[in-house]
């Protein structure tokens, strides 16, 4: 909130802007194409999103595409994806934009469009820029070539305590810097046979401002560009020009560029004397998101994923956008979690339960329910009518009409939750002092329970595994009269109410559990190494699940759609098929199900499973 109030203090509305002849508000989100993007990235994306619409103004997409050597094509793809998917159902900033329309930036191919205004933009796309200000720098005497090996640049910067040394090439002719600059874009030299560093100031106490390298050699092929260049930008260096550029007014960044900012004015203030852009940027600082029991770092992330510690950079477990998305929560959910941590300055650590609770928050409210047994125990009705099926058309939420009803079947067998059967007089029993746990509501021998909407059973009889004495299927009887909830008059009320699916129209499914991917808040902190922390029973697979029919039917509708779309910016995912399976928690199609064979992930675990 207070970075929000101090840097739109002159804000207005796009009208009171153009009256004044001001800037729209405009930010960006420049991700490296050089990872997935993780739960830290949808901050800013969120910051940066949230501060333009506020203030109606503008977001840019912009790749920083300045170093081809870690860069790929994949990781540009999913960045936009999950830029996307982050925004889901925003309002874009295209609509009505007159200045859109004239510049002809809305003839976009598909692949750029997106919740941000106008095309997708890379740094690469300014290389000839970047190129004419470091000329610019080097005409004005304000940059130079240097040819000091690393370690005679590392040597020569100097400490916090003590100050830098000049380069004895520092004073190189204006001529001569040209020329040897031409040699580089030419590639006359090898890597690291010379770089370009701004002349600014070799006892300044920010070491970032004793003169930092702009340029360096690279022969390397760029992903955008391929061999067009053989010299690359330093970040510090093009992202103040790519800002300028776009016109950039608020230029969102996290905290550890602050003793950069120095240099970030620096270079911006030359372009503006330059005549080379004419808009000054400014760099704001917020904290970076790091939370418990995860590990936020690119680097890392990608170390789970070579080492196979994870299936991928989508394995649910992994705090990336692509995992968090296939775990099945919603984008709102992300949105309402980036809302609730707010931007400052202090650095924290934030506890993965938040997310939990939003997730929960937005689940709770937009998911229909539906009955699944994970471990399933089977239930005879005795006294029920040979092979007949009854159906009860029941809420698909409990609270909102408008996501309507569906059919549940009842008949002669159906499964319930083994743990809601509580079995006295076998192993169960023995193990706790033949006793029955203290609140235990549910079924027990000789006692009834309430099928939820269907009818009252009573347990009449165990049938028992020979050789181990488990409960293998209980035979029951129903109460007729109990159908729908009703309780005839006389009657004690049945205090537990169970979920249940019936047997011969259930459909088989696996289930994924998922725990926390590491076993300590700071993975890496005490042992050095990140990898050792890792929680070793993070995936629970369930095998035995079955679903009632109408969560069979959804899935495959959901399978075929995703078939048969291919559209980048309403693509459909299977985690968009979430339930609450009642009693047990929020669960989402898994991306591997197939008509045959249905996943489900399990997003989170329910706060409150009905209590009994
Ligand atoms: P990593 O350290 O994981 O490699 P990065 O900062 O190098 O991340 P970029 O691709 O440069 O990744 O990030 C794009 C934007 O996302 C930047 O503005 C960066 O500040 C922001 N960002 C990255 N990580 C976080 C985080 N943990 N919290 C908030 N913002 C972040
Ligand atoms: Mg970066
Ligand atoms: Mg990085």
């Amino acid at each position: 909130a207070t970075i929000l109030s101090t840097t739109t203090t002159t804000a207005t509305t796009t009208q009171q802007h153009q009256q004044l002849n001001r800037p729209p508000i405009t930010t960006r989100f420049p991700p490296e194409p050089n990872g997935y993007l993780h739960l830290g990235h949808a901050k800013a994306v969120s910051f940066n999103f949230a501060v333009a619409r506020a203030y109606h103004g503008r977001c840019h997409m912009r790749l920083d595409d300045t170093n081809p050597s870690k860069e790929d094509e994949e990781y540009v793809k999913s960045i936009l994806e999950d830029v996307r998917w982050i925004q889901r159902d925003m309002e874009p900033f295209d609509e009505n934009d007159d200045e859109m329309a004239e510049s002809g930036d809305n003839d976009m191919k598909e692949e750029e469009m997106g919740p941000w205004y106008g095309p997708v933009r890379k740094t690469s796309d300014y290389f000839h820029r970047i190129y004419n200000a470091a000329i610019y720098l080097i005409q004005s005497g304000e940059a130079y070539i240097d040819e000091l090996s690393m370690e005679e640049m590392r040597e020569y910067r100097g400490t916090l305590t003590e100050p830098g040394k000049e380069s004895p090439y520092r004073n190189r002719p204006i001529e001569e810097n040209l020329q040897l600059f031409q040699q580089m874009k030419e590639g006359v030299h090898p890597d690291g046979k010379y770089v370009l560093r701004a002349k600014i100031d070799m006892s300044s106490p920010n070491l970032n401002l004793r003169d930092p390298v702009l340029y360096r050699i690279k022969h390397e092929s760029h992903q955008a560009t391929g061999d067009e260049w053989c010299i690359y930008p330093m970040y510090d260096f093009s992202h103040p020009i790519a800002d300028a550029v776009e016109g950039i007014t608020h230029s969102l960044c996290t905290l550890e560029f602050e003793d950069h900012r120095p240099l970030y004015d620096w270079v911006a203030e030359r372009m503006v004397k330059g005549g080379l852009v004419d808009c000054t940027p400014r760099q704001i600082e917020f904290s970076r998101l790091n939370l418990k029991y995860t590990v936020l770092s690119k680097r890392k992330l990608i170390k789970l994923v070579e080492e196979s510690h994870v299936t991928g950079w989508d394995d649910p477990r992994m705090p990336t956008i692509s995992g968090i998305r296939r775990r099945g929560v919603p984008p709102l959910a992300i949105r309402l979690f980036c809302e609730r941590m707010g931007i400052s300055k202090s650095d924290s650590n934030i506890d993965f339960g938040i997310l939990e609770d939003c997730a929960r928050e937005v689940l709770d409210e937009n998911c229909v329910r539906a009955f699944a047994i994970l471990d399933p125990l089977k239930v005879t009705i005795t006294n029920w009518d040979g092979s007949s099926i009854e159906e009860f058309e029941v809420p698909r939420h409990p609270k909102r009409d408008d996501l309507g009803d569906r059919t549940v079947p009842f008949g002669k067998s159906v499964y319930i939750e083994r743990s809601d059967f509580f079995d006295l007089d076998g192993p169960e029993g023995e193990a706790n002092n033949n006793k029955v746990p203290a609140g235990f509501k549910r079924l027990l021998a000789g006692d009834k329970v309430r099928l939820k909407y269907a009818y009252v059973i009573r347990c009449d009889e165990v049938v028992r595994d020979a050789s181990t004495n488990e409960p293998m299927e209980l035979l029951c009887t129903v109460f007729p009269e109990t159908r729908a909830g009703a309780t005839p008059e006389g009657e004690a009320r049945v205090k537990g109410i169970i979920q249940w699916v019936e047997a011969t129209s259930a459909a088989k499914c696996q289930v994924m559990q998922y725990d926390r991917l590491f076993t300590v808040e700071e993975p890496g902190k005490e042992s050095g190494d990140f990898t050792t922390d890792i929680n070793k029973d993070s995936l629970k697979v369930m095998t035995n699940v079955v679903v009632e029919p109408s969560v069979a039917f959804d899935a495959l509708k959901v399978i075929s759609q995703i078939r048969n779309n291919s559209s980048s910016s309403d693509k459909i995912y299977h985690s968009d098929l979430a339930y609450q399976f009642e009693r047990s928690g929020y669960y989402a199609l898994d991306s591997t199900s197939t008509v045959s064979n249905l996943v489900f992930n399990r997003v989170v675990t329910l706060k409150d499973a009905w209590n009994v």
